[in-house]
């Protein structure tokens, strides 16, 4: 049965909805949202945008908002960007393309690195003074999946690495793709940007896209006794660019 639309809605929602047109249809990028965030016990105010894959392509918004009640949006995931600063005409900006990892952005696991590189980009995104963070929820587990990404971490403890376990599980190695990040972060800017990375093929993948990259800036830091044989294997095995004095390769 279809809803009565209350046209208010419309129209406070549709000056904060983009479309994007892709090869397979559209993103919606909705947006900016005022987010104050607490960042290391300071609050630092960042402009959220979250984005939307379709098959349909309108401008006409209604449509998509009439869909979403029904499409069960919470059993998938939907990626998002936080902004900061004059993003669109600085003429300096950083970003970080940040894989969703459950474990480590949300508990603080110390089995990889990446709540501490979560984090740690935001700061040098808004110590730099403008810039972005992708959150992109389609990489768990380097794009195999939360439940594949549990079961490799079983493998992971009975002598397996990183690399092993997902081949081992039917997985290539990196299945993560970087095409509507891409789409997003031209929508939001067109000057070029520097990538926090310490990974060759994330920058590879944005000149491949055409993006004019102007440098990378590495980020490493949060060495312990329980990642350091993972961050071995992203130096080692994944051809991650090591940092002299701040990685823990031999
Ligand atoms: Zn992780």
């Amino acid at each position: 049965m279809k809803k009565t639309f209350d046209s208010k809605v419309l129209e406070v929602l549709e000056d904060k909805i983009k479309l994007i047109k892709t090869d397979k249809g559209a993103i919606y990028l909705v947006g900016p949202i005022r987010l104050p965030v607490n960042l290391y016990g300071e609050t630092v105010v960042f402009q959220w945008y979250c984005w939307l894959n379709c098959d349909e392509v309108t401008e006409d918004f209604e449509r998509i908002i009439n869909k979403l009640s029904s499409v069960n949006l919470a059993e998938l995931q939907q990626s998002s960007v936080l902004v900061y600063g004059d993003f669109e005409y600085d003429k300096d900006a950083i970003i970080r393309f940040h894989s969703i990892c459950h474990t480590g952005d949300i508990f603080g696991s110390k089995r990889c690195d990446c709540g501490f590189q979560l984090k740690q980009s935001m700061k040098m995104i808004a110590e730099h003074g403008n810039g972005a963070l992708f959150y992109l929820a389609n990489h768990e587990g380097r794009g195999i999946g939360l439940f594949s990404k549990a079961m490799a971490y079983i493998l992971q403890e009975n002598g397996y690495d990183t690399v092993e376990a997902n081949e081992a599980l039917g997985f290539v190695d990196d299945s993560r793709n970087y095409g509507d990040a891409i789409l997003v972060l031209k929508a939001l800017r067109t000057k070029p940007v520097t990538l926090i990375t310490n990974n060759p093929k994330k920058l590879q993948a944005l000149k491949n896209a055409g993006l004019e990259v102007s440098g990378r800036e590495p980020l490493w830091g949060d060495i312990s006794k329980y990642n350091e044989k993972y961050l071995k294997t992203k130096v080692n095995k994944s051809g991650h660019l090591e940092v002299e004095g701040t990685c823990c390769n031999d």
